[in-house]
């Protein structure tokens, strides 16, 4: 669908759980995030409902992300119901890869096409502090299970700090390189100042091509990561909650200040 400034939308990224097994820094406050309660999460059928209608109006790339996709219970279930619905082309994950190890050949049987999986530093003590308690070898072990499993155009995203990571980038890409994946680097955005950059080695971050919105875990459709303009699906209905939001997705983005980016997805 055009939006009004001639972009084609055709990309949404669907959080499926506000949970997460992490706590990045860059991502969430410390004193964590107010959890929905179970009956505002979009539930499988909900969530394949919307996934039909928004292929009705011609979008064909979805993104399952978070939180933390893989904590959703029965995550594999609700991979395989969208990867069956006619008209979905692309089904990808972004995920921390802690989970992989138990969860990436189910995910390849499913019908996944692709994974993306977030890694920042390849040093022990920083993983573990810009994820607030997170192991680097669990991630290393989910890249590894990634790659067993079969997945192929496998790509890393790191985000990077100013002054904590960004002696990595070589090192990091040396990595991608020697797993046969593509690394990505994110320079951290904040939402509540509304500072984003433009994505090294990866699209988004340019608005005048952005083909994407988003869908919150408890059934809001976003226009943009940087705006608070949302619809609820629930109370709209699918169709009209698409229209609206894309008739509304902003030129370009601003800020955002009611939620974190854990609550969005990314
Ligand atoms: N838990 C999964 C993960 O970490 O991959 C999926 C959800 S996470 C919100 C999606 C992506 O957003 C991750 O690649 C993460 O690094 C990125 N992200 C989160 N906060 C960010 C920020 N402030 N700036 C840039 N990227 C961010
Ligand atoms: Fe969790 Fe992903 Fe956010 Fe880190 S970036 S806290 S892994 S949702």
């Amino acid at each position: 669908m055009l939006d009004q400034y001639n972009r084609d939308i055709y990309y949404l990224r669907i959080a499926v759980t506000d949970l997460c097994n992490l706590r990045c820094t860059y991502c969430m406050p410390e004193e964590g995030i107010k959890l929905k309660k179970h009956e505002e999460i979009l539930n499988f059928e909900e969530i394949v409902e919307i996934v039909k209608v928004a292929v009705s109006l011609g979008f064909y790339k979805f993104r399952l992300t978070g939180g933390e996709p893989l904590v959703r219970r029965g995550i594999i279930d609700l991979v395989k119901m969208l990867a069956q619905i006619d008209g979905v082309k692309t089904l990808a994950m972004t995920t921390n890869g802690l989970l992989l190890p138990q969860f990436a050949k189910q995910l390849k049987a499913a019908g996944l096409s692709r994974l993306n999986i977030s890694l920042d530093s390849l040093n022990k003590e920083r993983y573990n502090k810009i994820t607030r308690g997170g192991e680097l070898a669990d991630a290393l072990a989910g890249i590894k299970s990634a790659r067993e499993a079969g997945f192929e155009k496998t790509k890393l995203n790191a985000v990077i700090v100013d002054g904590f990571n960004d002696d990595e980038k070589d090192n990091l890409k040396k990595f991608a390189d020697e797993n046969k994946m593509k690394i990505r680097f994110v320079k951290k955005m904040d939402l509540k100042s509304g500072d984003y950059y433009g994505v090294e080695g990866g699209e988004g971050g340019n608005c005048s091509i952005c083909n994407r919105v988003r869908l919150t875990a408890d059934g809001k459709l976003r226009s943009c990561l940087f705006s608070d303009y949302e619809v609820d699906v629930r109370t709209v209905g699918i169709e009209r909650a698409f229209r609206q939001v894309i008739e509304n997705k902003p030129e370009k983005g601003d800020k955002s200040l009611k939620r974190e980016m854990i609550q969005i997805g990314g």
